[in-house]
């Protein structure tokens, strides 16, 4: 996590950190990249499945989320954003702690709420203003089936919610403003023609 220390709270957009990357680690973030499903892929709309069984199965894929998040630069990434249809996260609402969440659930959300640019590993380049409460409460399991229950506030609250979001297949696309969204959509669409 060294590379990561010197960010700050600005420098963070939604899942995605803003900040120039040495040529390795860039590389890095390409290949991860590549192997995060990107819009307009189908699996992004879709809804996830609640977590029945922990098994080892479920703990490599946490690794492997883990890994992939790192690498690509992010500080949230869910299971549907690599194709996998399960209700589970992994984010990083603190600078030393990298934690999954498994079937979350946002139980308490404050009503005071702020309005940010948010990011996407799943929407390269586009950042949108997205409403979000400022503090909330997600209850569910961690990797190895143990309840958790965390209080989040600041950066750690949007992204548990933009997370939580990905699994019921709703993107920061739907979160925000129509003009905003006709913006987004301006520069993605040509993008997808091209590619
Ligand atoms: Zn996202």
């Amino acid at each position: 996590m060294a590379e990561h220390d010197e960010h700050d709270e600005d420098d963070i957009e939604g899942q995605v950190r803003d900040e120039e990357l040495d040529p390795e680690r860039e590389a890095r973030r390409r290949i991860a990249l590549a192997q995060i499903r990107q819009y307009p892929d189908a699996a992004l709309k879709l809804q996830a499945r609640p977590v029945a069984e922990f098994g080892d199965d479920l703990r490599s894929l946490v690794e492997r989320m883990k890994l992939l998040m790192h690498d690509a630069n992010g500080i949230g990434l869910a299971a549907t954003q690599v194709g996998v249809l399960q209700r589970l996260f992994v984010f990083q609402p603190s600078e030393d702690e990298v934690l999954a969440v498994v079937n979350p659930e946002i139980v308490e959300r404050s009503e005071e709420t702020e309005v940010a640019d948010e990011g996407c590993l799943s929407i390269q380049g586009i950042t949108v203003p997205v409403e979000r409460s400022l503090e909330v409460t997600i209850v569910g399991q961690d990797e190895n089936g143990a309840d958790v229950r965390y209080e989040l506030a600041g950066y750690g609250a949007r992204c548990a919610q933009h997370e939580t979001d990905h699994l019921d297949g709703v993107l920061m696309l739907d979160r925000t403003t129509p003009e905003a969204r006709r913006e987004a959509l301006g520069v993605l669409r040509p993008r997808i023609v091209l590619s």
